[in-house]
């Protein structure tokens, strides 16, 4: 079977491509003749036109992640896999999870690159989500997290704690300097979730390889954030929820004030991180409601919250793909991309619509 793609095709210069028994093509087929085994010139059996992207990739969500101590069954994240796919989000660095979601994958569900469970301290983040460790022991957990993993870990950088009322860094600033240098050692890179400005001094000092939320990151954090090729993701949806988080936090007036503050800077601190040359990756958040709230929604928010079109979309396809080490219209891969009818650029509510996906070479709409 035989299909050639026209149209805009975004990430690559070439102006059509094949995809013939599920690989990408980008040479007329009848070139490959004698090439590739088998591969004999053959019929188109049909056209695709459009606006085309590599498949869409969320670097922010958690398919393999529980809220509870009973471990996960593999046909439910099997489900979340499923459910990303049919969106177009075709690949996922997922950002920490109890189960590496790979042992539910096959061609045609979303591919993930499993960062290892969260790394945490004891009643300082979410129950049950994170590996709970002290500050001495947080170098060789990070290192043992990485051989999990596939090349990122995840560490959380802050979070409430309830004895002082506010958000505080979890970590001294010696332990996520020896943590961050005994996995680039290893070969890995790590990304932190932080909310506050006073954890990004030391985030940058340690120097992490990506940033998750970064919304208490100044103009000079984001300069050098830049200024070095550390990888934001700025879950723009997530960041929509302050207001919530604020209300279930009334017992702590600091927590609550430091959260509607950066709620009341949401849209202009966004305009900050794209004036400043912001290195973006695009990141939903989710895990169990996918269904319900998956990258669409963020690319969509995103753009509604002021981020060019342009940007998102690079961010969330060609240009995070080539970041993270993922394939962008590689010739003889199989087919993973996304189609739209209108340009996502110019109406980004089209995301909401694709025309055509392929996953893993397998085609799911
Ligand atoms: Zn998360």
């Amino acid at each position: 079977m035989s299909i050639h793609l026209v149209g805009t095709l975004r990430g690559t210069d070439a102006r059509e491509a094949w995809i013939v028994d599920g690989r990408l093509v980008l040479a007329r087929p009848q070139a490959h003749a004698g090439g590739a085994a088998g591969l004999e010139p053959r019929a188109v059996t049909e056209t695709i036109s459009g606006f085309a992207y590599p498949g869409l990739l969320d670097v922010h969500t958690h398919p393999g992640m529980r809220r509870t101590p009973e471990p996960l069954a593999t046909g439910e994240i099997r489900r979340r896999l499923d459910v990303l796919a049919r969106h177009g989000v075709t690949v996922v660095r997922d950002a920490g999870g109890q189960h590496d979601p790979k042992v539910a994958w096959e061609p045609g569900l979303a591919r993930v690159m499993h960062s290892g469970q969260h790394i945490g301290r004891f009643k300082r983040y979410e129950r049950h989500l994170a590996v709970d460790v002290e500050p001495g022991q947080l170098p060789a957990e990070a290192v043992r997290q990485y051989e999990r993993a596939d090349g990122w870990i995840k560490i959380v950088g802050d979070w409430i704690d309830r004895e002082v009322g506010d958000t505080t860094p979890l970590w001294p600033r010696q332990a996520l300097i020896d943590a961050v240098a005994a996995v680039h050692d290893a070969g890995g890179k790590v990304t932190v979730h932080t909310f506050a400005t006073e954890t990004v001094d030391d985030l940058l000092t340690a120097g992490v390889d990506g940033i998750e939320h970064g919304t208490g990151m100044t103009r000079d954090h984001l300069l050098e954030a830049s200024a070095r090729g550390i990888l934001v993701t700025p879950t723009v949806h997530q960041i929509r929820r302050f207001p919530e988080f604020a209300a279930k936090g009334v017992k702590f007036p600091a927590y609550v004030e430091r959260m509607l503050g950066m709620d009341r800077v949401r849209t202009e601190h966004l305009a900050l991180m794209v004036e400043t040359g912001t290195h973006f990756l695009m990141g939903s958040d989710t895990a169990e409601n996918v269904a319900e709230v998956n990258l669409v929604d963020e690319l969509i928010d995103a753009v509604e919250d002021g981020m060019p079109a342009d940007v998102v979309m690079a961010a969330a396809s060609y240009g995070g793909r080539a970041k993270i080490g993922f394939d962008v219209w590689a010739d003889g891969e199989p087919a993973d991309l996304v189609v739209y009818r209108q340009d996502p650029e110019k109406n980004i509510e089209t995301l909401r619509d694709p025309v055509a996906i392929f996953a893993g070479g397998v085609r799911v709409l």
